[in-house]
């Protein structure tokens, strides 16, 4: 079975008819997206709400559990949930209550409240790391990650791998380029050299990452335990293990983001495959959606970050509690009391006993059907998350999950099944499945990727 090539003419044809179907029936989204240009730049209100498939923003109008409406009366059978926030379901029924009861009782502070106490055994209990602090996004929490690296570890350079995202942390956008490290393409208004404490490796090179850490100048390894923003890249046989002997070998810290990986399990893929990060990243859905993060370390790990903090060294203070992690609105009482109840609610085993499954009949169905359309995309999951790639092979590597990308047919195959109820996860093609997701729905996307294969193909 080889992937088979398509008319690029019969591809923009598609295009331009669906942009149409698209413009025809979504009227109110039109009028709304010519007012916000006046005073929202690029006429949305985070720029990168433009670059989805759609000729124009589609604008929502409500979300419950896994389906939303937008405002032109169309309902969707939402696949994205959020890009993982909304994992969970929209609007989880425990900590929609929740925020409405403290809505009358106050929102930040600045001071801890009782919940904090009861998360971060929860935090314990589920991903075993023994200390947590609350940030306000997963990019947030690894900056403060690689921080608290490098400052115990007191080293500079940072690991990553080619094709990682961990949100917007500025030395993150780095990428392999020819056996060097080069700033990412695209990256906006940068003055420090990023290169310069940072080095990129290839995801499953083993050698390589040994090459990267020999120096013994490495604070960290940050990674996800899969690829998942790139497409995905599953880790091969060995990797994680030889990974956590490597960097233990050298003195480095492991960092392991699982804000998409959570998909994997109650105790992520942390807890599944029996891993052992010195700090742990997790955002997104935590908090039922709500913006919150969390930062996990090991007790040995907190221990230097005490005796830092304990240190008589006057130049690891300044006297005004500056360490340069932080923002006011962190861990505040609310959002501490959403994340407790999504936590002892809404993440729970049953759910994910609910997904999993779900989602295992949607990669089966997925395979079946472009097998009989002689079709050869992989697909590949992880846990509640499922994604489809242009490739015979799963990728080994971020650069083979770049080489698989094809911006065109994805962004038509977006805007089709856009167009028929069917919303999956933008600038790649990764679906989720929550609790509330239906079979029936499933079918329904199977079928339509089909319908939009054979209009192609
Ligand atoms: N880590 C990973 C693995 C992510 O996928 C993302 C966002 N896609 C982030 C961190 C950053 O999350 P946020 O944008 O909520 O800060």
């Amino acid at each position: 079975m080889t992937s088979r090539p398509y008319q690029l003419n019969q591809l923009i044809a598609l295009a331009q008819d669906e942009a149409n179907r698209f413009r025809l029936n979504h009227p109110q989204s039109a009028r709304l997206a010519e007012q916000a240009k006046q005073h929202l730049y690029g006429g949305v209100p985070m720029h990168w709400m433009a670059d989805w498939s759609t000729p124009f923003p589609l604008f929502v109008q409500a979300a419950k559990g896994a389906c939303f409406s937008d405002v032109d009366g169309h309902r969707y059978a939402d696949f994205c949930l959020g890009d993982t926030g909304s994992m969970f379901g929209h609007s989880p029924a425990p900590v929609a209550q929740v925020i409405a009861e403290q809505a009358a009782h106050g929102y930040t502070t600045m001071l801890p409240s009782e919940d904090a106490i009861a998360v971060s055994q929860q935090l314990s209990e589920r991903f075993g790391l023994a200390f947590w602090q609350i940030a306000t996004t997963a990019t947030d929490a690894n900056r403060w990650a690689l921080r608290w690296a490098r400052a115990v570890t007191k080293r500079k350079v940072i690991v990553v791998f080619d094709g990682c995202y961990h949100g917007t942390v500025d030395e993150t956008m780095v990428r392999l380029h020819n056996g060097k490290t080069v700033h990412r393409k695209g990256l906006k208004g940068q003055a420090l050299d990023l290169t310069q404490y940072m080095r990129v490796v290839e995801f499953n090179d083993l050698d390589a990452l040994q090459a990267a850490l020999q120096n013994h100048d490495v604070a960290a390894v940050l990674c996800e335990p899969v690829m998942t923003n790139i497409g995905m890249v599953l880790p091969e046989a060995g990797f994680h293990a030889e990974l956590r002997r490597l960097t233990r070998a050298y003195g480095t810290l492991l960092i392991l983001d699982e804000t998409h990986t959570i998909s994997t399990g109650y105790g992520g893929y942390t807890q599944a495959f029996g891993l052992e990060p010195d700090l742990f990243v997790l955002g997104k859905p935590i908090a039922g959606g709500l913006p919150c993060s969390v930062l996990g370390m090991s007790a040995e790990v907190a221990q230097s970050m005490q005796q830092l903090n304990t240190s008589n060294n006057p130049n690891d203070h300044d006297g005004h509690g500056h360490s340069g992690m932080g923002t006011t609105l962190s861990a505040n009482m609310f959002t501490m009391r959403a994340m407790r109840a999504n936590l002892e609610q809404v993440m729970t085993r049953a759910a994910y006993q609910d997904m999993i499954p779900k989602a295992e009949y949607l990669a089966q169905g997925l395979r079946a059907m472009l097998a009989q359309h002689q079709l050869a995309w992989c697909i590949t999951q992880i846990g509640a998350r499922v994604e489809f790639q242009f490739s015979a092979t799963p990728p080994r590597t971020g650069h083979a999950a770049e080489l698989a990308f094809d911006d065109e047919l994805e962004q038509c195959i977006h805007l089709y099944l856009l167009n028929r109820g069917i919303m999956i996860t933008p600038f790649h093609n990764m679906m989720l499945v929550c609790p509330a997701t239906q079979v029936t729905d499933i079918d329904q996307l199977i079928q339509t990727l089909a319908a939009f294969i054979q209009a192609l193909y």
